[in-house]
């Protein structure tokens, strides 16, 4: 693995004169999957998009193993997989046109075979010729679900990837991350869905105003506790 951890120090992100993140130091380690909370504007999404390398921070430092974040972008390309809000797909290709392009993109080895198995577990087989734009949210997220595994990615980001998925992709989303944790991956996910969380996660990082305002590692937090310590963080 090139990503042993992913460590950052006094992260700190500006827009003009917003500051979004104000100084985030934590770690995040093979095997752990991090919950991400945080009221609205606490700076949950700037972090994802800053750890994807999909943008930069203005300050402090951010280690990918060896590599440094500036540098990650070309040393890591195919070893990061995001999940952001919006499904970042191609409106016009259909779904297993979409997952081909990324394969073909990261380099996938026998792509075509990778996309036909990564369709079926999603569930996506059936609808897999139509257009992204024409899929309901829960379809369209069990397709950006895919896209960001097909590479096997070593750190996997979620940006609330539960929102809109019925009982079915809940469950088949636990699944996948369970599985990923299993395999020795970093994963980080913002949620607010206690239920949809419970067990799942062994770090608990709570963001506050840029900050983080609290921190826990056990092995498997409940929802129970989860919430417990999300209200202390924000008392
Ligand atoms: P969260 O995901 O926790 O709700 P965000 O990371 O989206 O929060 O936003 C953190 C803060 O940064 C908010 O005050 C938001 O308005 C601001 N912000 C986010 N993205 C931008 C941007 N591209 N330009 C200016 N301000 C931004
Ligand atoms: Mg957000």
């Amino acid at each position: 693995m090139e990503i042993s951890e992913v460590a950052l120090r006094e992260v700190r992100k500006v827009y003009g004169r917003h500051l979004a993140l104000s100084s985030v130091s934590t770690r995040f380690a093979p095997g752990e999957l991090a919950l991400l909370m945080g009221p609205n504007g606490a700076g949950k999404s700037t972090l994802l998009g800053i750890l994807s390398t999909l943008s930069r921070p203005s300050g402090g430092e951010i280690r990918y193993g060896e590599h440094e974040h500036r540098y990650a972008e070309e040393h890591l390309r195919g070893r990061i997989g995001l999940v952001a809000h919006a499904p970042m797909l191609y409106l016009q290709l259909s779904s297993r046109e979409n997952l081909a392009f990324f394969a073909r993109l990261y380099g996938v080895a026998r792509a075509a075979e990778e996309v036909e198995r990564w369709l079926a577990r999603v569930g996506m087989l059936e609808a897999a010729d139509k257009p992204a734009g024409e899929l309901s949210r829960g379809m369209a997220q069990r397709i950006a679900l895919a896209r960001a595994l097909l590479a096997e990615p070593e750190l996997l980001l979620l940006d609330e990837p539960f929102t809109g998925l019925d009982r079915e992709a809940t469950e088949l989303l636990r699944e996948e991350l369970a599985a990923a944790r299993a395999a020795g991956k970093i994963v980080i996910v913002v949620s607010h869905e206690l239920e949809a969380v419970d067990g799942l996660a062994s770090h608990l990082v709570v963001l506050r105003r840029g900050r983080v305002a609290k921190e826990l590692r056990e092995p498997a937090l409940s929802a129970a506790r989860i919430q417990e310590s999300y209200r202390e963080a924000l008392a």
